[in-house]
């Protein structure tokens, strides 16, 4: 027997309804190249949203059409993602930090018809213009008309049309509403489409208590880039409850702007990658700065350094969320934000290793771990194996790739253990593992570890062949500048922190390591490079 319940739609225009019928003084904080501080409403956003929907009709776009985006957190990059969704496109965000190649397979394989650019893309997009098969009209993001080139000006397109616009009530919440490219490490970036329900069941899970705990009261600065998955659904999430966002726009790594902006708008939630705090540790601990309203922090995107969780919860009082997740999983895996009941009785120690972990599945989403047969293994925080995930808010296969779709589990490609609370460690991706005479290292580990040493900005352990282990680790560090450091004291430093056999065999000095667009070390660049490494 069914219920006997409305079939009411789960639609970015449900969220447009509600947050313009209760939140329109909600505060929106952007910087811009522009603006180096612009300041408006959630109501006036939503009405600038409207307008953007009527542009589009008057553009000739129909439901279904790919609008893109290159562009920074920003208020203008949010009435985007209203207007787009909400019009019935769908919203191509797109990583600026693709290589140029990428970017052309993507937007073409997109099709996207129009695409929205921050001004200091124009000279890439003036590169690769001629390449986009798709595009018809370009908009730069920006007031200033001397900074567009021969591309339409975003304040002329909104000035040409009105903020009243009706609002589809018919959209199936299984259309599509957003697409995001991996980003493709190996081969072409992959796309996930994403459709209105997932991605408001997705904000929904991440604003519960256990997750972000969003609420009224809160003030969000996210650094995670609407660029790359929708910045988490923060925006959605905050249009559904009212929070106020502060958006750093390119400010991203000029940690004074972002400590300031902590300060001065009192922001209470924070979320971004783990390259991201460790800046804004260093110039903290440098300046001696507080930020005193921050209450959470979210870290995900890689491995949380434990020296990162300690500085923060120790000398600032924040309460650092690790969090795990991928494009493939909207992202919104497992979060780690407070302790299960039994560790009432454990000790400090045991319960920040507890913490470190990369968390709990939240609901909506179920993991497994199996083995190389595909049999499932146990929760025992020993065991590990390749993680699969499936649940509400998961990726069924790729955009335009039909054969990858109809799978009941999606494999991470991640090699985790699970714990008797279901707390998930991730050990490292399945292609990062060493294999050394037969057992697994955990080359994220190593590096967590050494990463916390004093003298060591960042470190990369990769593995090498060795004629009798098979594989061996090689570990690649980057100094902090400045110091002298000795590749046997790092060694030295690992001893009695992991098991002996782990300890890698030789230590390399680099000035930098090679970033992905989402600001991860490249290993399989590392890989490649150190390929003819010979072990003494
Ligand atoms: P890509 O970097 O290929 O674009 P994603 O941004 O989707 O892919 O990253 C997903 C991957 O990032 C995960 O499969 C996992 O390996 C890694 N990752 C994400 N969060 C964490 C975390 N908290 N700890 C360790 N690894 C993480």
């Amino acid at each position: 027997m069914l219920g006997q319940m409305m079939p009411f739609q789960l639609t970015i225009q449900s969220v447009i309804r509600h947050a313009s019928r209760l939140y329109n003084d909600t505060e929106i904080v952007s910087v811009t190249a522009d603006h180096p501080q612009h300041r408006y409403t959630l109501g006036d956003a939503l009405a600038r949203a409207g307008q953007l929907a009527n542009g589009f009709e008057a553009l000739g776009l129909k439901k279904g059409d790919r609008v893109a985006t290159m562009a920074w957190n920003d208020f203008r990059h949010f009435e985007l993602y209203f207007g787009i969704s909400g019009f019935g496109g769908v919203t191509h965000t797109i990583n600026p930090r693709l290589h140029p190649e990428q970017l052309i397979y993507i937007m073409n394989d997109a099709s996207d018809k129009v695409l929205f650019i921050d001004p200091m893309f124009v000279p890439l997009i003036d590169a690769i213009r001629s390449q986009l098969k798709t595009v018809e009209h370009v908009v730069v993001m920006t007031s200033d008309a001397g900074s567009v080139g021969d591309y339409l000006l975003y304040e002329d397109f909104l000035a040409a049309h009105s903020s009243e616009y009706a609002w589809p009530e018919d959209t199936d919440e299984h259309q599509a509403a957003a697409l995001c490219y991996t980003s493709g490490t190996t081969g072409n970036p992959k796309g996930v489409l994403y459709s209105h329900r997932t991605m408001l069941l997705h904000a929904m899970g991440l604003s519960q208590p256990d997750a972000l705990c969003l609420s009224r009261q809160s003030v969000i600065l996210p650094v995670v880039p609407m660029f790359h998955i929708n910045a988490w659904s923060i925006p959605f999430a905050c249009a559904m409850i009212g929070t106020k966002i502060v958006f750093p726009g390119p400010k991203v790594m000029d940690f004074e702007a972002l400590t300031n902006m902590f300060i001065d708008e009192k922001v209470t939630l924070t979320a971004g990658v783990p390259t991201i705090w460790g800046g804004m540790a260093q110039y903290l601990q440098k300046t001696g700065k507080k930020v005193p309203h921050l209450e959470r922090m979210v870290v995900g995107g890689s491995a949380c350094p434990p020296y990162l969780m300690e500085y923060f919860s120790k000398e600032q009082g924040v309460n650092v969320i690790h969090a795990w997740g991928m494009t493939e999983t909207s992202p919104l895996g497992t979060c780690n934000s407070s302790l299960p009941a039994a560790a009432s009785s454990w000790d400090a120690d045991k319960q920040h290793q507890q913490r470190l972990k990369q968390g709990y599945p939240v609901f909506g989403v179920e993991l497994k771990i199996v083995d190389e047969a595909g049999e499932e293994l146990p929760w025992d925080g020993t065991t590990q194996g390749y993680l699969h995930i499936r649940g509400l808010w998961i990726c069924d296969g790729y955009f335009n790739q039909p054969d990858t779709r109809g799978n009941d589990w999606f494999d991470t490609g991640d090699i985790a253990v699970i714990d008797e609370f279901g707390c998930m460690r991730i050990m490292d991706r399945a292609k990062d593992l060493i294999k050394s005479g037969g057992e697994w290292i955990s080359s994220s580990d190593i590096e967590n570890i050494v990463q916390g040493h004093p003298d060591i900005l960042q470190a990369a352990v990769i593995a090498t062949a060795h004629p009798k282990w098979d594989e061996r680790p090689l570990l690649i560090v980057v100094p902090k500048e400045g110091v002298q450091v000795k590749g046997d004291e790092l060694l030295k430093y690992l001893e009695g922190k992991v098991a002996t056999w782990w300890i890698p065999d030789d230590v390399l000095f680099a000035e930098s390591l090679p970033i992905n667009a989402t600001g991860k070390v490249q290993k399989n660049e590392l890989r490649e490079t150190y390929q003819d490494y010979k072990h003494a």
